[in-house]
């Protein structure tokens, strides 16, 4: 059996969110996953350190970036893996997440990789399995292996987090992908701020630790990071913003807003962009700034040092462990 790099940095079996981890369990986090970006530029991109493992991509949500990476990283592992969606599983039947959880837990996979329209789902379901489980995504709440890809996207391209002035732009209120990123960015001594229209912003934002602004020149005013959120219409009940023209007038990215960053100040997108409303594609396509594509590549290697670090905790501790 391959051995797995060792790493006694994570003490957790699970991978549920980035609130509560420590600077230097995300440090070792990103270091882990740098050593694998080079190993995926290669022609063989094949470095079997979880032979014989078995991952489930359970999504009940869809996704093309999350879901496809999760697949690579697992393949690239030499791990096996599953793809599950819902509508192809029995909850179309009308099973329920904790019985699908429980079916899937009996054929013995070393990971459940899932994603959940709720907050809080994918949580219940590692308490009820027996295996590692790593959050794809969960409602409005945490998405960590994102916040982890753009750290080590900003990481490479700026050699550094601390300090950082990062602005968070958009959405707010319903993304997974800002609340997993303030956590991240603020444990490791970054700035953060938010930039959003009141009606898109949580009410207890400030508990978050980061500034708030409702004007993108003054958010953006000298910031080293441009982080654009999408509008989550799926995620509304109700109207959140007048009209997606008015939207885009005073919250989309456009080369005008962009001036009042530093000039180097990097591009980000989690994706899927909704190009012309929180996002103009001249900067959106801006190869000297925008950095969306890196974002993708680096979800691959994330990926792979997540599942290397909760198979190699739990093998460690002889079982999951929260
Ligand atoms: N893909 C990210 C997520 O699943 C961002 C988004 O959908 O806007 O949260």
């Amino acid at each position: 059996m391959n051995k797995i790099v060792s790493n006694t940095f994570f003490p957790h079996g699970h991978l549920l969110g980035i609130e509560g981890l420590l600077a230097g369990e995300i440090s070792s986090l990103l270091d882990l996953s740098e050593s694998h970006v080079e190993q995926n530029r290669q022609a063989n991109k094949k470095r079997p350190l979880l032979q014989g493992r078995t991952v489930i991509n359970l999504f009940f949500e869809s996704s093309t970036r999350t879901r496809t990476s999760f697949e690579l990283a697992c393949k690239r592992l030499g791990a096996d893996v599953i793809n599950m969606s819902v509508s192809t599983s029995a909850i179309k039947k009308g099973e329920t997440l904790l019985d699908t959880a429980m079916t899937l837990n009996a054929m013995h996979p070393d990971v459940l990789v899932v994603r959940h329209p709720h907050s809080g789902a994918v949580k219940l379901l590692s308490e009820k399995v027996a295996c590692s489980v790593i959050n794809a995504g969960d409602g409005s709440h945490e998405h960590p292996t994102q916040a982890l890809l753009d750290a080590l996207t900003i990481r490479r391209r700026k050699k550094r987090l601390q300090g950082l002035r990062v602005a968070i732009c958009g959405d707010v209120l319903h993304s997974r992908v800002a609340r997993s990123n303030i956590h991240l960015l603020n444990t490791m001594g970054a700035n953060v701020c938010v930039v959003a229209p009141v009606t898109l912003l949580p009410i207890d934002i400030e508990r978050l630790g980061v500034e708030i602004f409702h004007d993108m020149a003054q958010g953006l005013k000298g910031c080293d990071i441009v982080m654009m959120l999408r509008l989550q219409r799926e995620r509304m009940n109700g109207n959140f913003i007048p009209s997606l023209r008015e939207y885009f007038r005073f919250f989309g990215l456009d080369a005008e807003k962009l001036a009042s960053a530093k000039p180097d100040a990097l591009i980000m997108h989690p994706g899927p962009m909704n190009r012309g409303v929180e996002i103009d594609s001249e900067v959106a396509d801006d190869i000297a700034r925008s950095v969306i594509h890196e974002q993708v590549e680096m979800g691959v290697a994330v990926r792979m040092a997540c599942l290397e670090t909760v198979i190699q905790a739990a093998e460690t501790k002889g079982k999951a462990a929260p």
